[in-house]
């Protein structure tokens, strides 16, 4: 696995080069946009690991600039910005996840590893999900906890395969409405809202571990806690 490091901050840089390579991986790393811009386009990464504040770009530019000329290597995004605004704006102009300054080493290699899984699926495409004792059988559009079946409305089946293939990463309302809807609404809809809330009352019923997480502010996340 080969991956890019934009960062301009040299001591970070350093680390994350030492440190990747030690977990594995060859890392190439630039200190600017241009630079980042120019090896990306190589189309040899299988991964970017993008800091926001460049001197020369805004790290989001970057990677929209790096997405319009077709690549689509999964971008993790690491950034001393730490509102909910700016990381969901980070999510919804392409960073696969996002990861805040200052962050730990096995914290960012999880989240590097998840965005890598997510890309990288297995030769034949399963036709089971799995999380936790929810499963779901993609064929036959049944889902199950533990042995009961699911009462599932087909949108409602759809939202929750969007979101148990996403296990484990908070999905935004706008990622919701494009995968699951797959048209443009109006993202101040509610209507994310109350399919989530009627998905809910289904697969976390009372008494059951809750599976679907409200991340206020940002969206959702299907997890085990
Ligand atoms: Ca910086």
């Amino acid at each position: 696995m080969r991956l890019l490091v934009v960062e301009d901050d040299i001591p970070i840089q350093e680390f994350l080069k030492k440190s990747l390579s030690e977990a594995g991986y060859l890392v190439d790393a630039a200190g600017d946009a241009k630079t980042g811009e120019a090896l990306a386009l190589e189309g040899v990464h299988d991964a970017f690991i993008i800091d926001l504040g460049l001197p020369d770009s805004d790290g989001l530019d970057l990677i929209a600039r790096c997405r319009a000329q077709g690549s689509t290597a999964p971008v993790l995004i690491l950034s001393a910005r730490r509102s909910v605004d700016e990381r969901v704006r980070g999510l919804e102009q392409g960073g696969d996840d996002y990861l805040t300054k200052p962050f730990a080493l096995a914290e960012l290699l999880a989240r590097l590893r998840n965005v890598l899984r997510r890309v990288a699926p297995p030769q034949y495409e399963s036709t089971q999900l799995k999380s936790a004792d929810l499963n779901l059988d993609l064929l036959r559009r049944e889902a199950r906890r533990g042995e009961e079946v699911l009462q599932l409305t087909p949108q409602e089946f759809s939202l929750l395969e969007y979101l148990c293939r996403n296990a484990g990463r908070v999905v935004t309302r706008t990622m919701i409405l494009d995968h699951v809807w797959r048209m443009r609404i109006d993202p101040a809809t509610n209507v994310v809202d109350v399919h989530i809330y009627r998905l809910r009352s289904k697969v976390d019923r009372e008494g059951l571990r809750p599976l679907i997480h409200t991340i206020r502010g940002v969206g959702y996340v299907l997890k085990p806690v």
